[in-house]
């Protein structure tokens, strides 16, 4: 596995305006490099950890190693690879750990939100990419824009359409992220409060919406969430499907501790029920349970106004999950220009 200290990192402001400091003969001044903040080491780790879910990507993190690449954190700016010397594969990456991208499809559908990580392996891709350590010539050459008439034309130039495919096959396909169908069409910068959290819509042939993915991270249980709803299919209550599965950071799967949300159902005495109680009644239930739960409650007036709370509860939840639903479909619809 290879983790951030196999790097040299450092953390700035602004990634657009800073560049790293230089000897005379060229190459980066490797100790006046300020070592990065225990945060954005934490971030970076974060990041490897999960695109190493993937044991592809361990192979080209050791390239990069071994290139010699500096990682910049960058609070402000784009992500971007800046290559050194010619003919020498050591470069840097400058990489801003807040923000993911939203992706839209070709005709601006709103497709998912790419994780920060995933950016972090596209610009890994350029850094071990042999055609940008070469020649300055033979480098402009590379990077030259395709001709409309190629096909490849909505990748750009050669050093993208590689970095653009290889994070598609080696991060979005793996992990279940969003996939960019070209270069071309720019995605939009968005916050992210960790680097690994995604979002994939999925749509019927028709381009309705029917269903999604969010994947969270949690820094005080160290775990990752993944929550698929499928609003196609109901649960018993009428919401939409709703599966969530937990993995540590290496993507090992966890199991639900059974002993925080038991209940026994046997032997309770419905007529002194606290709101906790029914809080683990509800979460270790199963389907007879709940109906047997909800007999018991309506037989008294206690019991009955619970009940009714419950009842508003979920109609609340309904209206809320529409209303979501309601304002992807309208972000989907948005046209949006954006730099990159
Ligand atoms: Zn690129």
């Amino acid at each position: 596995m290879v983790s951030a200290k196999d790097f040299l990192v450092t953390s700035v402001y602004d990634g657009d305006s800073h560049r790293l400091p230089k000897m005379k003969n060229g190459e980066y001044d490797r100790d006046v490099i300020s070592k990065a903040t225990e945060s954005d080491i934490q971030k970076l780790d974060l990041a490897l950890k999960y695109l190493q879910h993937n044991s592809a990507v361990t192979e080209l993190l050791q390239k990069a190693v071994n290139n010699g690449v500096i990682i910049v954190m960058v609070k402000n700016g784009n992500n971007s690879y800046e290559s050194n010397l010619p003919n020498n594969p050591d470069g840097a990456i400058y990489w801003n750990p807040n923000v993911g991208f939203n992706i839209f499809d070709d005709k601006m559908k709103f497709l998912g939100k790419m994780s920060s990580a995933n950016t972090l392996l596209h610009e890994m891709v350029h850094a071990i990419d042999p055609n940008l350590a070469k020649s300055k010539n033979e480098i402009q050459e590379y990077l030259k824009t395709f001709s409309v008439f190629d096909t490849k034309f909505p990748y750009k130039n050669n050093a993208e359409y590689e970095a653009v495919t290889k994070a598609n096959e080696l991060v979005s396909n793996f992990h279940g992220e969003p996939t960019r169908a070209d270069y071309i069409t720019e995605p939009k910068e968005i916050l992210v409060s960790n680097p690994i959290e995604s979002l994939v819509n999925r749509y019927d042939s028709k381009g309705r919406f029917i269903g999604k993915t969010v994947k969270t991270y949690d820094d005080v249980t160290e775990t990752i969430k993944t929550v698929h709803i499928d609003y196609l299919h109901r649960d018993k209550s009428g919401l939409p499907l709703k599966t969530e599965t937990i993995t540590d950071i290496d993507g090992k799967p966890i199991k639900k501790d059974p002993e925080k949300h038991t209940f026994d159902y046997q032997n309770f005495d419905w007529n002194s029920l606290s709101g906790s109680d029914l809080y683990r009644a509800v979460l270790s239930a199963d389907s007879n349970q709940l109906d047997l739960m909800g007999k018991s409650l309506v037989q008294s007036e206690e019991g009955q106004r619970i009940f009714q709370l419950g009842e508003n509860l979920l109609t609340e939840y309904k209206h809320q999950q529409e209303l979501e639903r309601q304002q992807e479909l309208e972000r989907s619809s948005h046209v949006m220009v954006m730099r990159r």
